[in-house]
């Protein structure tokens, strides 16, 4: 399964080490939590989540009678962890188009991510578009028009340099005038700058809202999964400068540090959506939690 095998890297440094760990099992003391909490870390955890971990881990090892392995007692654990939230569903608009915005850093994946969308919500049915809003980066708007011609998907483009809300409203008004379900609007991210960056992103969403009536229903941090704890505090800066709703791992498949969803969900509380797999349209997965449990132990 292409989960699985998008979790290779992690599961080899973290699950194999787990199981070690257990296979040698003989009793909850200093030594093995220290061990654990090398393990989270290593895996990029973080510090703050891997102790939390750590901590239940040990609080509850009175259940740990009730599983096979010291190993299904942690998977448990891990489990626990991440399923103390209910599951938010994705917003889509019931009246229109449904506008989702792609933000993040440049390189971490935005525009891969968008094609990803686009190819995933028509192969669902739904009448797609893309606007081309990354402006800034040289080669992106060919980027994703050459996506948008391979999938056969409209895209809306504007000329480089020109400014991403002005792409935006066009792109609206071609979603209302031509019955799309679905928009995804790929956006350029330049940290180098953070007041820039959060007048252009309010800009964004405000013009979007204006054309279209709540939109946008999503907004998806995409982040760079081998940036790991790096990656966490990158994240913060678009959560004070927008309404995140979401984020998109991306490179899952070139890591090992697969348990920055652990501490993503931990530190930043937003639901991780989709998985980034590899390099191809069709390596997407929607996220969810046993799956990805699975994928990073067993
Ligand atoms: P943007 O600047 O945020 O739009 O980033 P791009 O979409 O151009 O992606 C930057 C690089 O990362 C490209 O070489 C992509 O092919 C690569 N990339 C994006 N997503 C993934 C992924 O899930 N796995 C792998 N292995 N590479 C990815």
């Amino acid at each position: 399964d292409k989960y699985l095998q998008g979790l290779d890297k992690s599961r080899r440094s973290f699950g194999d080490r787990i199981r070690a760990l257990s296979n040698n099992f003989h009793g909850i003391d200093d030594d093995l939590l220290e061990e654990l909490m090398v393990i989270l870390l290593e895996g990029d955890v973080g510090i703050q989540t891997a102790q939390k971990i750590v901590d239940s881990f040990e609080e509850h090892s009175n259940e740990l009678k009730n599983f096979d392995s010291m190993e299904d007692y942690f998977i448990y654990i891990l489990y626990e962890f991440y399923d103390d939230v209910p599951e938010e569903y994705i917003h889509f608009n019931p009246d229109g188009p449904t506008v989702i915005l792609m933000v993040g850093v440049n390189g971490s994946g935005k525009t891969t991510t968008s094609a990803k969308l686009l190819q995933l919500y028509q192969s669902l049915g739904k009448k797609v578009a893309v606007a081309a809003a990354d402006t800034f980066r040289a080669g992106a708007i060919d980027q994703i028009d050459t996506w948008a011609q391979r999938i056969g998907v409209p895209c809306i483009k504007g000329k480089p340099g020109q400014d991403p809300s002005s792409v935006l409203v066009d792109a609206c008004r071609y979603a209302k005038e031509n019955d799309i379900d679905i928009l995804i609007g790929d956006t350029a991210g330049r940290l180098q700058n953070k007041k820039n960056l959060m007048k252009e992103l309010e800009k964004m969403t405000r013009v979007i809202g204006r054309e279209i009536e709540g939109a946008p229903q999503e907004v998806w941090l995409v982040l760079d999964a081998t940036t790991g704890q790096n990656g966490i505090s990158q994240a913060q800066v678009f959560l004070d400068a927008t309404h995140v709703t979401g984020i998109v791992l991306t490179k899952m498949d070139g890591t090992a540090k697969g348990g920055v969803v652990l501490s993503i969900h931990d530190m930043l509380h937003l639901p991780v959506r989709f998985l980034g797999l590899g390099e191809k349209p069709e390596d997407l997965r929607p996220f969810d939690v046993a799956s990805y449990i699975m994928g990073m132990t067993k």
